[in-house]
């Protein structure tokens, strides 16, 4: 089974080489049970090491069954430890926070062999821990854990048992079940490879071998070996390539279970994802739900919509009061519809504030005197009554449309149409109520009240010019041209200087105001997303330490993982689990957080803030990758390692 020719092993400290294995030359046949003996440090676990495939020798060749194991990749190295054979350890090496029969079916995960549920219960019977099998490692006396981990090194059925020390730590009645069970092995068949210190021991081996400073010096046979019959050799598989949906449940339970067993630090590192997600989540929501805003409220507008105003003109660097040249006019209004074939609707606007009252109520509100072209340029077409007729506006007649937060201030939600009020003192009748434009803010549409222009001029503000008129063009494409038009029409109406022309009127495209606004609310939430996934980001790093934190003290745990057949690729998806999960959950409380930041923000402030699913898909999968991403390194680092000097990590 075993032939090693010259092997050789040193250490290299510093520049100095230690020579450890000095040349060992060794055949073991199928079936034998042998004892190896000396002194301490006389290179016994080093041999066993090498032996096991946990280890590689300086020099000299090894061949297992036949084949030479210098020219084995290390993955198939693994395959090797795993099928054919058992490591059982001076110090048992159980894994801690799992029961006796999750230690034993370890391996398992790594052969694939899940149909074999029943077979790790059975191993403990057999080693006569029927009644522990669900106990917890630390539970369990030093023979008790010894024997958990001679039904670990069997559950994969191998050939061989190594066994370096496996009574070095317990009392003579320990002592004796584990040689019992050891011997009962090997009648079965498995070859078995034991180093001891106790002369007793190794004296019921069939053979025993005597080291002493690197070398063999003594081999003796005491047993006649019985000849085995020549059983076929175990194929080992190679194509195990792809993870079974049993190991990668199996590497979540133990992520949650190790995460759960350090919960403060656990929580301490999702805490900066957490936070980042919460931020993402909520910034979108507030970033959404302004544009969203924004939008509306600028759809309540109407399209294609410019405003005139007289302009702020400077004598001598000084801005003067609109001049008595450049002040707008009802005249004004009807010559630009009348000349301009571009122009829709032209509605010419005066505004003050008002008090108004009803029956004991009184309200103080923006006050809008135009004509009735407005109701059509603003999508304003009341919901309740009707909108004033030019008929009205030209007989100052006092009527009024008002918005939905007057009819709550003043008629809680009464129809109040037919009903009198009164605008600063005088006397008007309610004949429409506007469409609620919703939005809150400084600047609130429903809280308003609309009166013909020339009521609202000559009847109650006492204005002789409009403040400004607001002109609706037909097609977009038409604007610009409308707009030179206008001016050209107003320039020459007024008989404005060439030297001032350009200042004497001023328009207002919300289009163009459209445009910015949104592109500046698009700029915002943009910036506040790039804020958010900084955040993140720094979560993912804290992720990544924790997860460094965690290789470091679990290095015993992986060369374990390792010595029973664990591939590099198994630890790495081991690891990479561990902070998938950290990140997921994290990032599920961030959403979580978020969600309850928004809701909480939006009702303190009244704010409109809207969280899509897409914030929260996007946050979620972004938390999970990072998960992957932070987690590569740390997974990487603990997949290198060699599976002895993990081991030996203290
Ligand atoms: P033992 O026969 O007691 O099992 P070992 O094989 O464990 O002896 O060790 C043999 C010698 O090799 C000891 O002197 C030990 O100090 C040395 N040694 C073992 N492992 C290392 C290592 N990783 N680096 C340097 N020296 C080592
Ligand atoms: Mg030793």
């Amino acid at each position: 089974m075993i032939q090693i020719r010259d092997i050789t092993k040193s250490y290299f400290m510093g520049n100095q080489t230690l020579p450890i294995l000095k040349g060992v030359s060794l055949t073991i046949e199928d079936g034998d049970f042998v004892a190896i003996m000396g002194p301490s440090g006389s290179g016994k676990s080093t041999l066993m090491n090498i032996l096991g495939l946990l280890d590689v020798p300086t020099t000299g060749s090894y061949l297992f069954n036949g084949k030479e194991i210098s020219k084995q990749t290390e993955d198939e190295l693994a395959a090797i430890r795993r099928v054919e054979i058992g490591f059982v350890f001076q110090q048992f090496n159980l894994l801690p926070r799992m029961s006796a029969e999750e230690n034993v079916a370890l391996p398992l995960i790594y052969s694939q062999k899940t149909t074999e549920s029943l077979r790790p219960k059975q191993l403990l019977q057999q080693v006569g821990l029927g009644e522990r099998i669900g106990h917890h490692t630390n539970e369990l006396s030093g023979g008790q854990q010894q024997r958990v981990a001679i039904a670990r090194s069997l559950v994969n059925n191998p050939k061989m048992i190594l066994a370096d020390e496996p009574t070095g730590n317990l009392d003579s009645v320990s002592t004796t079940e584990i040689m019992k069970t050891l011997k009962d092995l090997n009648a079965q068949g498995i070859t078995i490879i034991l180093v001891t210190h106790e002369e007793d021991i190794g004296a019921e081996a069939h053979r025993l071998i005597r080291m002493k400073d690197g070398i063999i010096f003594s081999d003796e046979r005491k047993t006649p070996l019985v000849p085995q019959k020549k059983q076929p050799t175990i194929n080992v598989d190679q194509n195990e390539s792809k993870f079974s949906l049993a190991e990668i449940g199996s590497h979540f339970q133990q992520g949650f279970r190790t995460l759960a067993a350090n919960k403060v630090r656990t929580a301490l590192s999702m805490l900066g994802i957490l936070i980042g997600v919460a931020a993402v989540v909520a910034m979108l929501a507030l970033g959404k739900g302004a544009q969203q805003q924004i939008e509306s409220q600028l759809s309540s507008l109407g399209s294609n919509l410019l405003v005139l105003r007289a302009g702020a003109i400077r004598i001598g660097g000084v801005a003067q009061e609109s001049g008595a040249t450049t002040r707008l006019s009802e005249d004004d209004a009807k010559a630009l519809a009348d000349n301009i074939s571009t122009l829709k609707h032209v509605a010419p606007q005066v505004t003050g504030r008002g008090q108004i009252t009803y029956a004991s109520k009184n309200w103080s509100t923006q006050v809008l005197g135009t004509e009735s072209p407005y109701a059509q340029m603003h999508a304003s077409e009341p919901t309740k009554g009707r909108f004033f007729t030019n008929q009205e506006s030209q007989t100052r007649a006092r009527v009024a449309v008002i918005g939905t937060v007057l009819v709550k201030e003043l008629f809680e939600d009464r129809n109040p149409i037919g009903e009198m009020i009164k605008i600063n003192k005088v006397s008007f009748q309610v004949i429409g109520v506007l469409p609620e434009k919703g939005g809150g803010g400084f600047r609130n549409q429903d809280d308003t009240i609309i009166i013909p222009l020339s009521t609202a001029m000559h009847r109650l503000l006492g204005k002789l010019y409009v403040d400004s008129i607001e002109l609706e063009v037909d097609k977009p494409e038409n604007i610009d041209a409308s707009q030179t038009s206008i001016l050209a029409v107003m320039n020459q109406r007024h008989k404005v200087p060439e030297s001032i022309q350009d200042e004497a009127f001023q328009i207002l495209n919300l289009a163009d105001i459209q445009a910015a606004l949104s592109k500046t609310s698009q700029t915002m939430s943009l910036l506040l997303a790039v804020i958010a996934g900084i955040s993140l980001v720094v979560g993912g790093i804290g992720i990544m330490n924790i997860m460094l934190v965690s290789v470091t003290e679990r290095t015993r745990e992986i060369g374990l993982r390792k010595a029973i057949g664990a591939k590099r690729k198994d630890i790495l998806l081991q690891f990479l689990v561990e902070s998938v999960v950290v990140s997921a959950i994290g990032g599920l409380s961030g959403i979580l957080l978020g969600w309850l930041i928004t809701v909480g923000l939006s009702a303190a402030s009244g704010w409109s803030t809207s969280v899509s699913i897409e914030s929260v898909m996007l946050s979620f999968f972004t938390s999970a990758l990072i998960g992957v991403v932070f987690g590569v390194y740390p997974a990487r680092k603990a997949s290198l390692l060699n599976p002895i000097d993990a081991l030996r990590f203290e």
